[in-house]
């Protein structure tokens, strides 16, 4: 659906500029340093971050990769998942969820979600469980954890691996146990939009085990031990040297980055409330177990009025979008796979009325005024239209 571009863009919906300009010295002489040594692969700087997010998701190890996608298709290689072999998965989410198993010749099978977390329904897992059941992929969709005591329990008494898909997620909790800690496996990416964004792509696996961790090492090198010997039949996924030392210059920086995302969507939440807008649609559910770090914020839209206050805050130069307008169980490419329109009512609803705003960490209160206005215009002259 194309849109007509506004005039003026006010409150962009991502800045990652902003970010990054505030570190920019540190980052460039974190870079220069990189590329003094002449060692653009492995080296301190990949070891070193991996240390320090194994030790933020609390996890024995961490190993980079090129970007979540790869992370996700690794973890599945692990499993030596073969074709035919079923792995449960949302299908409200980013592609890279679903394709990291179609990529294997495994089937992904699609599970509805819980309407207020926009997560994977936990009590809809059982009854789609197989004898060809290889794993389960919950989503930490926006930066909120799906069930995982739930989720976990059920993997385990089904002998069935659990792998987080952590991208949106890093630094979440739930009930007190950051995400990629709960699954035997946890995947996250350092895309820019992320909320430990990199400076292109990248990504990393976080596990317990250590049979498990020295298998995504041995497959994220071409299964390759030693030199030239090829154990096992693996890709080549590095996290680049350059990525990871900008990566560690930020890391420093992820909490606050977190705190002011939380900041953020509670002033939403409040701002929203207090104009009286939360009759129109409602605000994101927060669930009391999750410790959420808001990689977005999307209302739920009822009524059918989602695209046109989608080209209303367009027209205003206040950014949004939504993630995610069409359901992987409706892609195209999925289409063999044979799941009829209405098969998963609640991820068809999600991605009719869901609309996301601003919420990086920079933005500021003059900014969340402006789209909160904006959303607040639009119901003043949709009320109007409806009394004329
Ligand atoms: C971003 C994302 C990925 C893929 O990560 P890349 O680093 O872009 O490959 C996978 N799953 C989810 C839910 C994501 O948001």
């Amino acid at each position: 659906m194309s849109q007509a571009a506004p005039k003026q863009t006010h409150v962009p919906l991502l800045d990652v500029n902003r970010g990054n300009q505030a570190l920019h010295a540190e980052i460039m002489e974190a870079i220069e340093s990189v590329v003094t040594s002449g060692r653009f692969l492995h080296g301190p700087d990949v070891g070193e971050l991996e240390c320090k997010i194994a030790g933020v998701c609390e996890t024995k190890h961490a190993i980079g990769c090129a970007s979540g996608s790869d992370a996700l298709l690794l973890a599945l290689m692990s499993l030596d998942i073969q074709p035919g072999d079923e792995v449960i998965v949302p299908s409200f989410t980013f592609f890279a969820t679903a394709s990291a198993v179609s990529r294997l010749g495994a089937i992904p099978v699609f599970v509805d979600i819980d309407p207020h977390t926009y997560n994977i329904d936990a009590s809809l897992i059982e009854g789609n469980i197989s004898s060809r059941t290889r794993a389960i992929i919950p989503v930490h969709l926006f930066g909120q954890c799906a069930a995982m005591d739930r989720i976990c329990g059920i993997g385990q008494s089904h002998n069935i691996t659990v792998i987080e898909d952590a991208a949106q997620a890093i630094g979440a909790t739930y009930l007190d146990r950051p995400a990629g800690s709960w699954g035997e496996m946890g995947c996250l990416s350092f895309y820019p939009t992320k909320n430990l964004g990199g400076m292109g792509d990248g990504g990393m696996m976080v596990c317990h085990s250590d049979t498990l961790a020295s298998k995504l090492r041995l497959l994220a090198s071409h299964g390759m031990s030693p030199r030239y010997y090829h154990k096992v039949l693996g890709i080549n996924s590095r996290l680049d040297t350059i990525q990871a030392a900008v990566l560690r210059v930020k890391m420093a920086y992820l909490q606050a980055y977190s705190d002011a995302r939380q900041r953020n969507a509670a002033r939403y939440d409040d701002l929203l409330s207090k104009h009286g807008l939360t009759q129109w649609f409602e605000l994101p559910y927060h669930a009391p177990e999750a410790g959420h770090v808001w990689n977005q914020y999307g209302i739920r839209v009822h009524s059918g009025l989602r695209d046109a206050m989608r080209r209303h805050l367009t027209e205003m130069g206040i950014g949004n979008e939504v993630y995610y307008p069409v359901p992987l169980h409706q892609q195209e490419c999925f289409r063999e796979l044979g799941y009829a329109t209405g098969s998963l009512p609640e991820t068809e609803t999600a991605a009719a009325e869901i609309l996301h705003l601003p919420i990086y960490p920079e933005l500021t209160e003059s900014e969340q005024d402006m789209v909160v206005e904006g959303i607040k215009r639009f119901y003043a002259s949709a009320t109007l239209r409806r009394a004329a």
